[in-house]
This record gives C-alpha cells, sequence and structure tokens, in this order.
C-alpha cells in the first residue's frame, strides 16, 4: 500500500508566509547600538523580508549563492535569515569575533557573493576587503550616520523591489545558510544547512520536553545569530509566532536584565559565561529587577551546577543543552521525567547539570576502543550523534571525512557518559582531558565544582606538561567582587568531592578568564599561557 499523503516541501518560505497570516501585530523588538529600541510588527517583518528577496534576485542572486552576514543580533539580521531564504541563497553568519585573517579565509572558501553588514561594524570590513572581494556590500544604518564612499545602503537595496515577487521553486533539501565552526580545534569547518534541518530543528526546539517556545512567549536569542544559527532559536520564534527581542551589540549583565524587565521575557538563550554575569548582578540588588518567569537555555558549555541553582533562587528556570555548529546545534536537553520529582534535591539538581537526553530524531552513543559503551553513568567515551540536522560531511573538504564513521555517525571530539536514564554527561572535550599519570581527570568537573563556591564567579582548568605525571590541572579563578579565598580553602572545599590526585596542583587568580569568540573559556589561550610551569 502507498501513504496518501501530499508531498509538500519543508521549507522556510512556510514559516514566513504562516507568520503575516497569523501573528501579523506580534513584535520585534531590536536594541540599538545608541541603546533605543527599534520596533515593529511581524507584518512589517514580513514585507521588509520579501522586498529582501526581490531586491537580491534583481542583483543577480541566483539559487544557492551565498550571502554572508556581519550583523548584531537584531530586526535587519532577522530579515537577512529569512529573506535570503526567500530569495533561494544561502544565508552565511559570519562571526565579528574572529580575526579579519579568519573572516577572509572562511568568506573565500565559501564564496560568498553579497555581504550585509551592520553601520557599526565597517571599521571590521575594512580590514577584510583588503583580503577578499565581495560583489556589493550593504550597509545596515543602525546608527544614523551617513552610509560612507563606496558602499551602498541596504534600505535602498530594499527600495529598489517593485512587490512583484514570486516565491522560487524552493526543494526541501537546497541549501539555506551556513556557519563555519569557530576554529578553536583548528581551521575553521563548514556547515550546510538545509530548509528541512532547519524546520525539523524549529519543531525539536518547540517541542515542550525541550524549550517549550510557543506564541505565548517573549523570546530573546542573546546568543549571537552569528553562532550556530543563534541556536535556532529566531527561527523557531517565527514559526512559534512569539514576540521577539534581540539585545544588538549590548549584552553586558544590565543592558539584559533591563531589557527582560522591559519587554516582560519568557524564554532566553546563551552561553554559560553571560548568565554567570547576570546572577551576580541579581545576587547584588535581588530586589532592582522585576522579571517574569524566564526558561533560559544555557550550552556552548558546561553549566556549573550552582548556577541552576541560583537562579532557581530568583524563580529563573535553566534548561541545559548541548549541541554544536554540526549539530544545527540542538541535540540534547536536560529537563527532568515526571518520576524524578521525587528524587532528591541534589540528585535533581545533578540531574539537571548534565547534558541531557537526545531529543526526538537525535540519537547518540558512546563509543571507545571497545566499541559502544554501557548506559551506566560511569564508562567514558566519545560521544557520536546522528539525525536529520546532523551534518553528514563538511562543506567543501573532503579531508575531513575521517570525522564521520563508516556506518554513518558523526564523532563530536566530546568525551561522555550516558546514564540508564538516557541522560549524557559531557567528561570534557577529547583535547581539554587532563591525562594524570595515567588516569583521566576531567577539567570540566573542577571548574563546575570551583563554581559552585560561594565565592568564586569564573573557573577554568587546565592540563599542563609535568615531567613526572605527564600532564596536572592548574586552575584559573575569577573572584567575585569584593571577595577572595585562600587557595588552601579552595583545595579543602574540593577535596570534599574529589579524589586527592584530581586537585589542581596550583591556582592562578586573575581579574578576567580569556573567552573565545563564542563568549566560552578559551583554553588555549590558558594553556599557552601556564605551558612554562615552574612546578616545586
Ligand atoms: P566551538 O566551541 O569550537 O566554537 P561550537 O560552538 O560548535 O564550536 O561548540 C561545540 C562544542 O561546545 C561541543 O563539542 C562541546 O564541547 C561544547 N558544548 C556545547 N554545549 C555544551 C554543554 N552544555 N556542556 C558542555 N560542553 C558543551
Amino acid at each position: 500500500i502507498q501513504a496518501t499523503m501530499m508531498n509538500f516541501p519543508l521549507t522556510l518560505n512556510h514559516i514566513l508566509e504562516r507568520v503575516v497570516q497569523l501573528y501579523p501585530q506580534t513584535e520585534v523588538v531590536s536594541r540599538l547600538p545608541d541603546h533605543t529600541l527599534h520596533r515593529y510588527t511581524y507584518a512589517d517583518f514580513y514585507h521588509r523580508s520579501r522586498q529582501l528577496a526581490e531586491s537580491l534576485q534583481l542583483a543577480g542572486l541566483k539559487r544557492g549563492d551565498r550571502v554572508a552576514t556581519l550583523m548584531w543580533n537584531h530586526y535587519a539580521h532577522l530579515e537577512a535569515y529569512f529573506g535570503i531564504a526567500a530569495s533561494g541563497g544561502v544565508t552565511h553568519t559570519l562571526n565579528l569575533r574572529l580575526h579579519p585573517n579568519d573572516i577572509s579565509y572562511i568568506v573565500q572558501h565559501a564564496q560568498d557573493r553579497f555581504l550585509i553588514v551592520d553601520d557599526v561594524l565597517l571599521p571590521f570590513v575594512k580590514q577584510i576587503v583588503t583580503q577578499v572581494q565581495f560583489e556589493r556590500i550593504f550597509v545596515v544604518p543602525l546608527s544614523g550616520l551617513p552610509i560612507p564612499e563606496g558602499f551602498e545602503s541596504y534600505e535602498d537595496l530594499l527600495a529598489t523591489a517593485t512587490g512583484d515577487f514570486a516565491y522560487p521553486e524552493i526543494s526541501e533539501d537546497d541549501a539555506v545558510a551556513m556557519c563555519y565552526t569557530s576554529g578553536t580545534t583548528g581551521r575553521p569547518k563548514g556547515v550546510v544547512y538545509s530548509h528541512r534541518a532547519m524546520v525539523l530543528h524549529s519543531f525539536a526546539i518547540t517541542n515542550v520536553d525541550t524549550f517549550a517556545i510557543s506564541s505565548r512567549d517573549v523570546v530573546t536569542a542573546v546568543v549571537p545569530m552569528f553562532h550556530a544559527n543563534g541556536w535556532g532559536v529566531p527561527y523557531a520564534a517565527v514559526m512559534a509566532g512569539a514576540k521577539q527581542v534581540l539585545p544588538g551589540p549590548h549584552l553586558d549583565p544590565q543592558s539584559l536584565l533591563n531589557l527582560f524587565e522591559a519587554e516582560q521575557v519568557t524564554f532566553a538563550a546563551g552561553v554559560p559565561t553571560i548568565w554567570l554575569g547576570i546572577a551576580q548582578l541579581l545576587e547584588k540588588e535581588p530586589q532592582r529587577f522585576n522579571l517574569q518567569r524566564i526558561r533560559m537555555a544555557v550550552g556552548g558549555s558546561a553549566v556549573p551546577e550552582g548556577l541552576i541553582r541560583t537562579f532557581d533562587r530568583f524563580h529563573l528556570e535553566v534548561i541545559h543543552a548541548w549541541g554544536m555548529t554540526e549539530t544545527t546545534p540542538t541535540a540534547t536537553v536536560s529537563r527532568l521525567k515526571p518520576h524524578m520529582a521525587f528524587a532528591t534535591d541534589k540528585e535533581r539538581y545533578q540531574t539537571r547539570a548534565k547534558q541531557g537526553m537526545a531529543v526526538p530524531f537525535v540519537e547518540m552513543r558512546a563509543v571507545n576502543e571497545d566499541g559502544v559503551v554501557p548506559c551506566d553513568g560511569e564508562t567514558m567515551g566519545e560521544l557520536q550523534v546522528r539525525g536529520p540536522w546532523i551534518t553528514g560531511s563538511y562543506y567543501g573538504d573532503e579531508t575531513l571525512q575521517n570525522n564521520f564513521t563508516a556506518d554513518g555517525w558523526f564523532q563530536t571530539g566530546d568525551v561522555v557518559n550516558i546514564d540508564s536514564e538516557g541522560y549524557m554527561k559531557i567528561v570534557d572535550r577529547t583535547k581539554d582531558l587532563i591525562k594524570s599519570g595515567g588516569e583521566w581527570i576531567s577539567s570540566v568537573d573542577i571548574e563546575g565544582a570551583l563554581m559552585d563556591h560561594p565565592d568564586v564567579l569564573e573557573a577554568s582548568v587546565v592540563g599542563v606538561t609535568h615531567p613526572k605525571w605527564q600532564e596536572r590541572p592548574i586552575a584559573a579563578v575569577v573572584f567575585k567582587e569584593g571577595r577572595q579565598v585562600s587557595k588552601e580553602e579552595l583545595l579543602q572545599f574540593l577535596s570534599e568531592r574529589f579524589p586527592k590526585w584530581w586537585l589542581p596542583d596550583d591556582f592562578v587568580f586573575v581579574a578576567e578568564i580569556p573567552r573565545t569568540s563564542a563568549g566560552k573559556f578559551y583554553k588555549k589561550a590558558l594553556r599557552e599561557q601556564f605551558k612554562d610551569w615552574q612546578w616545586d
């Protein structure tokens, strides 16, 4: 028997059409560089996204051509997400925190034809265009300053649209977006997303057992839209018809909390370093902000258990998630199963601090030299995943096929265990595991424990070459404002949780820990800094 269902493509154009039919009055609010708020509705967004689609076609954009964006999170970036897609093109989000040389490499590798850029980021573009040539560069006038000579205005581009626009023929397997990994583990690698992957991923993160994004939410992607599709949140929010609040370039705790309060945000997504700063400000001035209950998706690096507890005190719910640029990115989410409501407080927090269960249609397994490891919550293996929004190759680089197994799984480079309930826990990245005397130490576990200390704001632990033990852990620690702890006290604190040989050989107290372009702790820089360590 043949199924009788229609063959209907999963494309973003459907999402764009739906939002204007059902939620035309719902707002998109964007913080501009001068701190003022730009507001418009999904009806405006729809109109301008279609203008962008048509004007790009008039400018000669063909199906599958790449348009790069160099932008903060705001209305025009959202228009690019949907307008470029509607034209049949591919949105290539450039990470504005990368070095200009890396960006130039990426632009050349992806063969980007056009660039859309925020006016406030033009100084940056001037560094890139010495190395690469875009056919045309469209500047979004955010700051009100005139567009400098040699560049075109994004608004003028939109004005070329006649309104006579028809969607080109688009297959659900067509490319719609692309993103390069930030290169902390080597040269940037390109991932190309399809319409189908993006639509299914949107469904996955609106699922009630994941992030439950709905039309009743006010959604903020704090995570930059150039970092793994803003974790897919802007796409899902349009699909759900949720109001969006986009923070522009202002990502400091005070600006964010003001925005959450003023716009009554109910869902936000970002890396732990962002939330650590926010938690500190809330603890300092608990009465200052009048917030809604916010579900906060946190991922990108491990969430310390203490952070989840702190936010619970303010009735803010951390939802820990794991993903990668290669996985669109959401692949696992940690939410408690119903029977866990009866577990002890400690067990519940321990489970919430794990990276979680695979979301529907993502499959995962952990593999070591003996094969697939048992789900006992202890045995470590490299995490492998597969699914409809997991990349099956890297763009334009056959030499990277060794990242995929012969039977079709993607090897993540993360070392994990999986427990009998199906919750995955990241032990470390392969390259960050500390090898001491033939045994492994998880830098992630020690960091998490240190950040649970009431006086510690941030901690990062790296393995440093040691003449006798091969490697030993050294911890870099940032104190909370006005606080201080001695090395002895930290050792005492850690020794309650870890065997003696896990304890860091030394602590370095610093004002801040270097960050990667995605706002994570930059361990490579720390290892470099500590490489000539004088051991006693
Ligand atoms: P990069 O960190 O190299 O810039 P990605 O942003 O794609 O690239 O990050 C993917 C990696 O981030 C994962 O392989 C994993 O090591 C780490 N990661 C993501 N989410 C979590 C999490 N919740 N806990 C721990 N590590 C995480």
